[in-house]
């Protein structure tokens, strides 16, 4: 089942927030037919948003991330709630990229190295919170690292991992670990050096490993405090024909008279599930009707 679990170190000084998300991925994978690097690519930007949902107070705040490169898989969206309901799509679903010569999917070839991360946080007040920072390698994992660095002035290691074949996802999660301001430069030194040597995410949770387990070898500390274990994320959509509404709305009046007599309906696909909304023929001239008022 998948986890979001939060963890202290080092006598408090250092903060873990880290997670499974194999089921919510591999159902991604599964809605938008995705190639496995697109599915590695959505997948890792699906991780990190499970893990800063946990960070939101009320159940209808929301974080939307947006990751525009200069990649073929044409932009990475991802939207989670204050419920851990989490969602997402890429431009270009069929995106195949050649393999890095370490023989991995070449996650930054597809995404791009070019371009913006944005962190767009509704929090219910007038202004949602707009944080962005360019792309450093385009393989997400550092991407964020640089996020919280140059955006929230956090030193963050950030680890992403999504195993997958043509047959599915066979493991996916990560992590962040960030120190607190009363870490030492040399805590943070052997930290950073044991963060450099371990093994990649997405094995030891294909080997089973607990959250437990993995987070005392990242750290290298037996007396590691557990703070949360019973966070459950999950690939939910919230669509409803009333919400697919709003786009009916925001086409001009003589498209929506062309659609009308042309097409005699419109039907509109959620990006996030690909669900089917169908507006009849009525229901388009009422629409119609309230635009001309
Ligand atoms: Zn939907």
């Amino acid at each position: 089942m998948d986890t979001i679990q939060k963890f202290l170190a080092y006598n408090g000084k250092i903060r873990i927030i880290c997670g499974t998300t194999t089921e919510l991925v591999e159902k991604a994978r599964t809605i938008h037919n995705l190639t496995p690097v697109a599915t590695a690519a959505l997948g890792r930007t699906l991780t990190m948003g499970a893990i800063l949902g946990t960070t939101l107070k009320e159940k209808e705040d929301s974080i939307t991330i947006q990751i525009k490169g200069n990649g073929e898989i044409q932009g990475i969206t991802v939207v989670v709630d204050g419920n851990l309901h989490i969602k997402g799509y890429v431009g270009n679903p069929y995106v195949t990229v050649p393999n890095r010569e370490d023989g991995k999917l070449n996650v930054g070839e597809a995404v791009g190295k070019e371009g913006f991360l944005y962190v767009i946080k509704d929090l219910g007040l007038k202004e949602p919170y707009r944080g962005m920072a360019e792309l450093v390698t385009g393989e997400i994992a550092e991407d964020f690292a640089n996020y919280f660095y140059t955006s929230e002035q956090k030193s963050t290691a950030v680890a992403l991992g999504v195993l997958v074949d043509k047959n599915g996802v066979k493991a996916s999660g990560g992590y962040i670990i960030q120190a607190m301001p009363d870490a030492t430069e040399d805590e943070l030194f052997i930290l950073e050096q044991r963060i450099k040597e371990a093994q990649p995410i997405s094995s030891m949770l294909s080997q089973n490993w607990s959250w437990e387990e993995i987070i005392k070898d990242i750290t290298g500390d037996k007396d590691v405090v557990t703070l949360e274990t019973s966070l459950f994320p999950k690939y939910e959509c919230n669509c409803n024909k009333e919400r697919m509404k709003k786009a009916l709305f925001a086409i001009t009046k003589e498209e929506l008279k062309d659609i009308i007599q042309k097409e005699g309906q419109a039907e509109l696909v959620c990006h996030f599930c690909n669900k089917k909304h169908v507006f009849h023929k009525e229901e388009l001239e009422e629409i119609l009707k309230q635009q001309m008022e």
